[in-house]
């Protein structure tokens, strides 16, 4: 038995990185999945390796409503209903806060935090027809501190995490849990690009961060997408059946503090 048998879960920014895992643990664990981003070849092809049972690919920007709305009535008319969510496609830049462009703040902005508002307000009407069900929002480590040269992006992460408290609360009489995953460093094409240049070798670009890693993370490694996976799967299923509003930070360590040995 999987622990998500007869569940119908949506994910967000599904084509690669920790979308692209949550997407096959959740198949694996019995779930049907809804697979949707805006990189249509990727998504497509992952969703035909996982079968047309299992998965079915819409492309869906989470800043546009209609998307949402047509994403929603797509995934009903294959699977019957949605009881789950997994708001996860987000973007990431750096730069300095004082030199960050006004544009760079609002893509971010509508990307990693308007696309959650827009999914925890399309989907939910659905998972409590279904009778109940689960989001889990994709916050940051960057969602309970700070850090230098990311403030467009702790800003919106921060308010992923204001959205998961009061979507807990006033949600909970619907039976819907509302959580937070807060991961540090994940090695994903977020953090590693060189991972999607072809005349790149991916390696170079973990090894350019391992020596960080080992002095930051007191496991010394960045986190695998797979390990993120787990708890968002931990997150929508009965195991966590008693918690709802709370941020699940996934880090190595990294936010229990520095070693200066
Ligand atoms: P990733 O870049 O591999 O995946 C992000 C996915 O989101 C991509 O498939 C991308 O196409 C999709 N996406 C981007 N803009 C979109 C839009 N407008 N509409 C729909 N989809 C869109 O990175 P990842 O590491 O897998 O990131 C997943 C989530 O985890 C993000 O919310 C990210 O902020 C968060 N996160 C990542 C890390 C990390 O270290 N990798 C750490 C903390 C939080």
């Amino acid at each position: 038995m999987g622990k998500l048998d007869g569940r119908v879960v949506l994910v967000t920014g599904a084509a690669r990185g920790q979308g692209e895992q949550e997407a096959r643990l959740f198949v694996a664990e019995g779930a049907r999945v809804v697979l949707t981003d805006v990189l249509d070849d990727q998504g497509g092809a992952l969703a035909k390796e996982l079968g047309d049972d299992n998965a079915l690919y819409r492309r869906l920007d989470v800043r546009r409503e209609d998307d949402w709305t047509a994403a929603v009535a797509a995934a009903k008319e294959r699977f019957g209903k949605i009881d789950g969510l997994v708001n996860n496609a987000g973007i990431l830049r750096f730069n300095e806060l004082t030199a960050t462009p006004l544009e760079e703040f609002q893509l971010i902005t509508q990307i990693n935090q308007v696309g959650a508002f827009l999914g925890i307000r399309t989907v939910a009407p659905e998972i409590e027809a279904a009778g109940g069900g689960t989001i889990v929002n994709t916050a940051s480590y960057t969602a309970v501190t700070g850090m230098a040269y990311v403030g467009a992006y702790a800003a919106s992460k921060h308010a992923v995490l204001g959205l998961t408290r009061v979507a807990a609360v006033e949600l909970a009489s619907k039976g819907i849990r509302v959580n937070a995953l807060c991961p540090g460093a994940i090695d994903t094409p977020m953090t590693n690009p060189a991972a999607l240049d072809p005349d790149a070798d991916p390696r170079a670009g973990r090894e350019a961060m391992a020596g960080l890693y080992r002095k930051l993370i007191p496991l010394g490694r960045a986190g695998e997408p797979e390990e993120v996976a787990r708890l968002a799967l931990f997150l929508s299923c009965a195991d966590s059946s008693y918690i709802t509003g709370q941020p699940f930070v996934i880090d190595g360590g990294w936010l229990a503090g520095v070693n200066l040995s």
